[in-house]
């Protein structure tokens, strides 16, 4: 396949790099801002395409938006259930669990997703805090 970096599929990249892991949704807003005649199916492609070059991680979490990652190590996420915004956790990844689980399945295990649930920082503290 051509590995061709379009300008459209740069400015998708660039733009989930600016943001803290956007949903499609915020990476359109945000695109369409500086280039108007962007269609979010064109986002939308090239979101995937960046993530089957594994140039981007797509992050799923229930019942919430597929969230997108320049950040290929793997690495742990809080989801904030006030805000809906996906941060990441500063803590190592426990490679010891892959092993485990490979010892008692047998399986080849390539790694794991992790997502705390609860409230972020700037919802704890934040002047809407006391509100809800
Ligand atoms: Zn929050
Ligand atoms: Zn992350």
């Amino acid at each position: 396949m051509n590995k061709r970096m379009t300008i459209q599929r740069q400015i998708v990249l660039d733009t989930v790099k600016a943001l803290d892991h956007p949903a499609a949704n915020s990476v359109y807003e945000e695109v369409r801002m500086k280039y108007p005649h962007i269609s979010l199916g064109t986002v939308y492609r090239n979101l995937t395409s960046l993530c089957d070059d594994r140039e981007l991680l797509r992050l799923t979490f229930p019942n919430s938006p597929d969230r997108f990652d320049p950040n290929l190590h793997p690495h742990y996420h809080l989801l904030c259930r006030r805000c809906g915004g996906v941060s990441d956790v500063d803590m190592a990844y426990l490679s010891e669990i892959d092993r485990a689980a490979s010892e008692k399945t047998g399986l080849s295990i390539e790694g794991h997703m992790v997502c705390f649930f609860g409230i972020c920082g700037q919802c704890r503290d934040g002047p809407d805090a006391a509100v809800q």
